[in-house]
This record gives structure tokens, C-alpha cells and sequence, in this order.
């Protein structure tokens, strides 16, 4: 797919001397929001130059194993933490395409209860992100991207014991939409898919871009916005051999994710009374249970059944199925105890909750120029985490478990009855270092918005300080979904393309 491209490929490990580009827009970073908008913009005609820190990646490369994929796809090896009352690693991916290369495949449509919260708190986004304009974009983003429901044959025991379990209590739960086209069920979602049947960023908007002109520097890394007199110039950026890239451009586009665009704005002197603040995300808890038969949960889709019935409580439940050796990192047992588990691996299954808080963060440069998120979960946070902990051991138990195993620190290891969850709200108080989290979906750093005070962009993406310069990314939007946000993310940044589109 790459080699008819290679004109217009530059592989910033190989290049060594200073250089200068000019285009008529300069994105930084390829997940969804980036590719979205370079290869709308592109296809409008636009010279489109994309800069990306991580490497191009082709499927048969993918690393097999999750602790390769971890160090080499996954940005700080999976660990950057955001610090509070609990410490949650919040994990995002670094190649061309982004976190789509590395993620789930999920697709859920923006609610549209969501979208009303946002538009019951500032009217004004009406005229960039309707409703209207919005279901169109998503409507796009679903046929681009094939985007359909998991068939059986590919689900795999570890999604179908999902939907039997919820079955049995008679909670909503349905096959998962999925952004694939022929999916075998590898089950290698998350070390990215190595036959390229996953629809991310890599495989569709890049190619589409690149095929529309638009130029790619990946290995290479923004460093800051070039700007004068409130006017974006452009993007001074360092190739991973070491050399200067200028790319002057009057339309800059930041795409770097919800913690990098703030942190290039702030690393830009581009400060604005609200920038980094806002920062939201969906921390999510697992847990693992062992089955009579075997589940093989690194076989079938790697995600392919939730849990619905819950999302308006803010909770929504997944199967997740883990490659082998993670799945053996996380046993508790020793000596022969542990022997047998391992022996035994094809009868574990693990599930996730992802939960909507209402906790809201900051995100600043720490000493090293790195992020530092500051995130401290509310009691109610709590309270959904402790709920979607027990919902989930109920299912799986009722899925027919032979043991569940919830991970609350200082309660029961492992239940093989559902009895003691009815005491679990008496016996686990809210109180974070019971439980453990990590963060797949992060949001709201530099949130779209008519109140220049309180939104660091206009409702049509544009920066309040400076002119030209745009972002379309999970930071914009102004608050959390409780779905997962790819969908969404690529929808909006179909919108960001069109307003920058409008202006030229
Ligand atoms: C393990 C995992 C599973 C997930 N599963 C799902 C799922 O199933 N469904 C779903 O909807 N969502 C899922 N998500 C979340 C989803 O993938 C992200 O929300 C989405 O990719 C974010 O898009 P983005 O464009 O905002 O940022 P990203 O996709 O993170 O893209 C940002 C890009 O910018 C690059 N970058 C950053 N700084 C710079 C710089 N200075 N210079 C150059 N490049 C830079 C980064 O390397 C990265 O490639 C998952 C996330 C993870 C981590
Ligand atoms: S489940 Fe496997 S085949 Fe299907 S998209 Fe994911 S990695 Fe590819």
C-alpha cells in the first residue's frame, strides 16, 4: 500500500540535514484526528505536509507479543501517569495512524444525549458541530471504515461468554461495532493487527492523503508553533537523526492528542487561561475469572461484545482478550499454585468496565518538558468503578465462572459465588487505593468553545490567541462521552477540515 507512495514518504531516522518545506497546511500527529483532517484538506487540494514522532509500521511487522508491541507502539511504554488520589497510567500510542493502530477497533457513534449536554452548556456549538452535521460525519466515518457489528464466527468464547452472562441478568449487552474489513479474529488488536484488517488510520485516511499529495515526516518530532503577530507560520520540528525540519505553512493543525497539543501550545508560549485544563478521561478496571472449558481469549475478535445496559450510569463493560504473556503477568498465585495456572491459561477470560467520570484535571509541562497530568478521581467516580467491578463478577459468575477474581485491594482474592457482592458496598469503602485503573480515552485539554475565557478554540477549532492555528483531537471536545471515542474523534475532525476548508 506504502511503496506507491514512497515520493512522498520521509523517514525522519534517515534524515540527517536541515530542511525546509513549504505547504499550504502543516498537521502534527496521524491518529485519528490528524490523518482525518490531512486527508480532507489534501483532497481538497491543499499541500498537506503530516509530521508524526512514531514510525510507519506495515502489518507484517507488527510485534506478536504484547511486551514488544508495549515498548515499541505504545508512547512511554503504555506509562504515562497521571498523579492523584489514585495514580492511572494513561496509555496512548506513538506510530503513523496513532492510538487507532493499537486499539480496540471499537466504534460507537457520539450519543446523542452527549451531544445535548454539550450543547445545553454553550449553545453556540450549534453552528460547527449540529447535530445535523454531525450525524452526517459520523455517517462518513462508518462507511470509510466499514465500520459493523462483530459476526459470531469471529467472536471467540471470551465475547460470547459476555453476552451469555449478561443474558442470564437480563442486562443490555449487544456484539460490538468494529472498524475491520475481513477480521479473522487474531485477536491481536493491540500489538496492531498483522494481516491490516483492522480499519485504522494506517490502513485508510494516511494512504488516502499521501495518494492526495499530502507529505509525511514520520520518526520525527513538533516542536513548537511558529508564529508572529497572532498568525500561525508554522512548525519547527526535529527528525529522530537529529536534523531541523521548518515546515512553513499559514494553517496549522495540532493533532497530537489530548495531552501533546496542550503541551505544544505550551512549549510554543501560546498560553491561554484555560489550556490544559479540563482534562478528562474514562478510567477503566478489569477483572479475571477461570472457566470449566476453555476460552483462549487471545483467540477471536480482541473485543467483540459489551455490556450496554449500564452507559447511563456511566459504565460501560467489554471483553478484552490479552495476549498470553500478559495474561500470565497478572496471576496472583506461586509455586505450584502458579505452575497450574499457567498450565491452565486457556480457561481465563478477562473483561474491562470503562467508567465516565466527572473528575476533571490539568495537564502541564513537567521539568522535562513531558506531561504532567494532575487527575484525582471523585467519589462518585469511585462509587461507578465499585459498581462496575460487581456487575462484571456478576455476569461472569453467572456466565457460568468457576472463579472471578474482582482485584480490590483487601477484600476477597477470589469468589466463586456471587454471595459476598452483595456485601461489597458495606465491606469496601470508597477509597481509592482499593482499586486498581488505567485510562485508554482521554479528552478536553483544549476545549472547543464560545467563551474565550473558558474554551482555548473558537466552535469552529480555530485558537482565541492565534490565527490559522487549529486543533482536532480528543482535546477539543468539552467534555468525556462514556463510548469509546474514535468514532467521534474522526467525525469532529471531518468538521475541524471543513471549517478550516470554509476560511480559505
Ligand atoms: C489500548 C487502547 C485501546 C483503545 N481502544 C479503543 C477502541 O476500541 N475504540 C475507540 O474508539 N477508542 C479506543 N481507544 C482510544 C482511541 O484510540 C483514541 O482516543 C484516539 O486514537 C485518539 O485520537 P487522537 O487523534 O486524539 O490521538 P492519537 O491517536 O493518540 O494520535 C496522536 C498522534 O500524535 C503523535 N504526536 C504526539 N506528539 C507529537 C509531536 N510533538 N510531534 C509529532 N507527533 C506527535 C503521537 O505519536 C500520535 O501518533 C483506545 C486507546 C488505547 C490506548
Ligand atoms: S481481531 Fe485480529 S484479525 Fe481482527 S482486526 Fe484485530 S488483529 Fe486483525
Amino acid at each position: 500500500m506504502y511503496e506507491s507512495y514512497s515520493a512522498n514518504l520521509f523517514d525522519g531516522s534517515l534524515l540527517k540535514k536541515t530542511h525546509t518545506e513549504q505547504a499550504d497546511a502543516v498537521v502534527v500527529g496521524s491518529g485519528p484526528g490528524g490523518a482525518t483532517v490531512a486527508r480532507d484538506l489534501a483532497g481538497a487540494g491543499l499541500r498537506v505536509v503530516l509530521i508524526e514522532e512514531g514510525r510507519l509500521w506495515l502489518p507484517q511487522d507488527f510485534p506478536a507479543d504484547a511486551w514488544t508491541a508495549n515498548a515499541e507502539l505504545y508512547r512511554n511504554v503504555g506509562a504515562t501517569l497521571a498523579m492523584g488520589n489514585l495514580p492511572i497510567p494513561l496509555v496512548q500510542g506513538c506510530a503513523v495512524g496513532g492510538t487507532s493502530v493499537i486499539n480496540g477497533a471499537i466504534s460507537w457513534r457520539l450519543p446523542q444525549d452527549i451531544h445535548q449536554e454539550w450543547l445545553a452548556t454553550d449553545p453556540a456549538l450549534e453552528q460547527s458541530i449540529g447535530w445535523t452535521a454531525l450525524s452526517e460525519a459520523m455517517d462518513r466515518v462508518e462507511s470509510d471504515l466499514h465500520i459493523h457489528p462483530t459476526p459470531p464466527e469471529i467472536s471467540g468464547p471470551n465475547n460470547l461468554l459476555l453476552g451469555k452472562g449478561a443474558d442470564a441478568l437480563g442486562i443490555a449487552h449487544r456484539p460490538i461495532y468494529r472498524n475491520v474489513k475481513g477480521c479473522r479474529g487474531l485477536g491481536r488488536c493491540m500489538q496492531g493487527c498483522p494481516e491490516g484488517h483492522k480499519m485504522s488510520m494506517d490502513r485508510t485516511y494516511i494512504p488516502e492523503a499521501l495518494a492526495h499529495n499530502a507529505r509525511l515526516f514520520y520518526s520525527t518530532t513538533a516542536l513548537r508553533v511558529l508564529h508572529q503577530d497572532g498568525k500561525a507560520q508554522g512548525i519547527q520540528a526535529i527528525t529522530k537523526a537529529g536534523a531541523n525540519l521548518r515546515v512553513l505553512a499559514p494553517r496549522v493543525v495540532l493533532a497530537a492528542g489530548a495531552l501533546h497539543s496542550p503541551l505544544l501550545l505550551w512549549k510554543s508560549r501560546l498560553r491561554h487561561p484555560s489550556l490544559g485544563q479540563g482534562f478528562q478521561c474514562h478510567p477503566g478496571v478489569g477483572i479475571t475469572g477461570r472457566f470449566p472449558n476453555p476460552v483462549r481469549m487471545w483467540e477471536g475478535a480482541t473485543q467483540g461484545h459489551e455490556v450496554i445496559g449500564l452507559r447511563h450510569e456511566g459504565i460501560k463493560i467489554e471483553a478484552l482478550g490479552f495476549d498470553m504473556a500478559f495474561v500470565a503477568s497478572r496471576l496472583k498465585s506461586f509455586g505450584p499454585a502458579l505452575t497450574d495456572d499457567i498450565a491452565n491459561l486457556v480457561f481465563w477470560s478477562n473483561w474491562g468496565a470503562a467508567i465516565r467520570a466527572e473528575a476533571r484535571g490539568s495537564v502541564r509541562p513537567s521539568w522535562r518538558g513531558q506531561p504532567h497530568v494532575r487527575f484525582s478521581l471523585t467519589q462518585n467516580d469511585l462509587f461507578k468503578i465499585r459498581r462496575g467491578i460487581r456487575v462484571m463478577a456478576e455476569i461472569m459468575l453467572a456466565a457460568g465462572a468457576t472463579a472471578v477474581y474482582p482485584g480490590i485491594y483487601g477484600w476477597h482474592d477470589k469468589l466463586s459465588d456471587p454471595a459476598p457482592l452483595a456485601h461489597l458496598e458495606q465491606e469496601v469503602p470508597l477509597h481509592p487505593k482499593r482499586f486498581n485503573a488505567l485510562a485508554t480515552h482521554l479528552f478536553g485539554t483544549c476545549r472547543l468553545g464560545s467563551n474565550p475565557q473558558l474554551a482555548v478554540l473558537d466552535p469552529f477549532f480555530q485558537s482565541y490567541t492565534t490565527q490559522g492555528l487549529f486543533v482536532s483531537d480528543a482535546s477539543v471536545f468539552p467534555s468525556n462521552t462514556g463510548v469509546n471515542p474514535q468514532t467521534s474523534i474522526i467525525a469532529l475532525a471531518h468538521l475541524c477540515a471543513l471549517a478550516i476548508l470554509q476560511r480559505t
